[in-house]
């Protein structure tokens, strides 16, 4: 390492001063006082799981989101099983979906004993591109799962067209996209299931957490049934009416979200708007001055969707760099800009590489980006002067390192 001065001063990497002394992460839950109070009167009433808030929690999403039915679950993981297994894939069957995705996405295949089909994403947004997956469709796919990487939506139209032409379930992944809108409908209100998280980093938290939305009555009850063992009613309906009498008609399992955490839901939900909008500032304001740093690619949004910014992932163009992504990467951590890389291909991983071999080479798009990709902090409770630090140090390494 030179010790070449920057005009914002010496790399912390290279002994220099980081452009903050605290680390900023690239995600985090907003909590405040009536989310606290929220989760304590909970707390102290009848029900600590299925109660009213359940319920409440679940109207209200689905109402938030333009669905006729929301299903709560304990994790977006959870959820996503829910889909595949109420969508009826079993072994021998298959569902296409991204690799560029948390690996949860294909996970939930492989719960069923069912196959995930990789099928390569655009080179623009990053999402499953629908050319390159109706090329994976064979008489056993039964599913196809787009991803709304970062919170821009997918190409639901032309799944859509697919699920029609082939007779197919299309389980949107919007683990990213709570309020997000594709042509003019929001997401939630246009797959057949669509799948979301309320892990911290997300755009609401109940601690862990997960919903499907649906506007289909039938699978909205199987999955019901699915987070609750198989049984036909809940503990709190039974009690309600009086009665003994459930049957279990289905292997389920307990995926339940319980009172408590759909206090914090509903509680959150009210913010929901307004810490969209912050993603949305926050997302403009980074666009707006990362855009003009040679070799700094920032994310593409597409005409007719609104992005819902869970992440805000930019690419760097190793033609303009000295160094590649994890040397730029660690000076950005360096100057305490808590950056990180979503996602290493699902492909990748040493688990997908036993089972199904290396594909090393396969995916192109997807691969190529992984190469670049760097999340930059975003989440509500930002002030302008970490926005500012975020742009100061990418400005500062990408000036260090730039060809
Ligand atoms: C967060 C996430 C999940 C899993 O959600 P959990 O609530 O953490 O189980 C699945 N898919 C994607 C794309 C995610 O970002």
């Amino acid at each position: 390492m030179t010790s070449i001065s920057t005009a914002h001063g010496l790399l912390a990497i290279a002994g220099g001063s980081p452009v903050r002394a605290k680390v900023l992460r690239y995600g985090r839950q907003s909590i405040e006082e009536d989310d606290v109070q929220a989760v304590v009167e909970t707390l102290r009433s009848d029900w600590l799981t299925t109660g009213p808030r359940v319920a409440e929690f679940e109207e209200a999403f689905a109402s938030y989101v333009g669905a006729k039915y929301a299903v709560s679950f304990s994790s977006g993981t959870a959820a996503l099983h829910g889909t595949v297994s109420v969508a009826g894939l079993l072994s021998g069957d298959e569902a296409i979906t991204s690799p560029m995705t948390f690996a949860a996405t294909a996970n939930c295949v492989l719960y069923q004993n069912a196959t995930p089909v990789f099928a390569d994403v655009a080179p623009d947004t990053l999402n499953l591109d629908p050319a390159q997956a109706e090329l994976k469709i064979t008489r056993r796919t039964k599913a196809i799962i787009p991803v709304d990487y970062a919170g821009h939506p997918a190409e639901m139209e032309a799944f859509s067209a697919l699920a029609a032409k082939h007779g197919l379930v299309i389980i949107e992944d919007a683990c990213h996209a709570l309020g997000a809108a594709y042509r003019g409908r929001k997401t939630g209100s246009i797959a057949d299931m669509t799948v979301f998280s309320f892990h911290p980093v997300k755009h609401l938290t109940t601690g862990e957490g997960g919903m499907v939305t649906t506007q289909d009555a039938e699978l909205a009850e199987k999955l019901r049934r699915f987070r609750n063992h198989g049984i036909n009613s809940d503990a709190r309906k039974r009690q309600l009416e009086g009665t003994w009498h459930y049957e279990m008609i289905s292997l389920g399992f307990n995926y339940r979200l319980p009172d408590l955490a759909c206090a914090l839901g509903l509680s959150q939900l009210k913010k929901q708007n307004a810490s969209l909008f912050r993603r949305r500032q926050i997302a403009a304001r980074y666009t707006a001055a990362l855009q003009e740093i040679p070799g700094v690619i920032v994310p593409q949004v597409r005409a007719d969707v609104v992005p819902a910014w869970h992440l805000y992932p930019i690419r760097v163009d190793p033609l303009r760099f000295t160094v590649g992504r994890a040397e730029i990467f660690r000076a950005l951590r360096g100057e305490n800009i808590g950056v990180n890389v979503h996602y290493i291909p699902v492909h990748f991983h040493p688990y997908y590489r036993d089972r199904f071999g290396d594909r090393g080479g396969e995916f192109p798009m997807a691969e190529s980006a992984y190469e670049q990709l760097i999340s930059l902090p975003i989440f509500p409770g930002m002030t302008d002067e970490d926005i500012e630090d975020v742009v100061t140090a990418v400005s500062k390494v990408a000036e260090f390192f730039g060809r």
